[in-house]
């Protein structure tokens, strides 16, 4: 069995609370909320972050953003906005190491470092 928890919610082992889901990409609630909406987009094949990406896996980051603007548009802040994120590594705080990217919204978000 994986180690890696994020490969054993897309397996199921764990269970999650879905939102879409397609044949590469699942999209779910994060457990710890910091916005009204906040969502995790993950590839369903284990990829470390996006410092493990290359020309024949970064395919998957297209897939994500596509599941990105349909859980927008499910969720209904495709009109109000969004911000997609994904944290690499240790100054960015990355705690799951399977890349993933946060889909938050649903309150203005002004405090910004970009
Ligand atoms: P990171 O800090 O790596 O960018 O983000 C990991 C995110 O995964 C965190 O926001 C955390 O709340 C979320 N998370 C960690 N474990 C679980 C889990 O078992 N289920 C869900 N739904 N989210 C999780
Ligand atoms: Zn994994």
């Amino acid at each position: 069995m994986s180690g890696c928890i994020f490969c054993r919610i897309i397996g199921g082992d764990i269970p999650s609370d879905t939102i879409y889901e397609n044949e590469t990409v699942k999209v779910f609630k994060d457990i710890s909320p910091v916005a009204p909406v906040h969502l995790i987009i993950v590839p369903k094949i284990h990829i470390d972050s996006i410092e493990s990406l290359n020309e024949q896996n970064a395919g998957v980051v297209a897939d994500c953003m596509l599941a990105a603007k349909k859980a927008a548009e499910i969720s209904g802040i495709d009109k109000s906005g969004y911000r997609v994120i994904s944290n690499v590594g240790e100054d960015a705080g990355q705690s799951v190491e399977h890349l993933h990217f946060h889909l938050v919204g649903g309150i203005p978000m002004g405090e910004r470092i970009l």
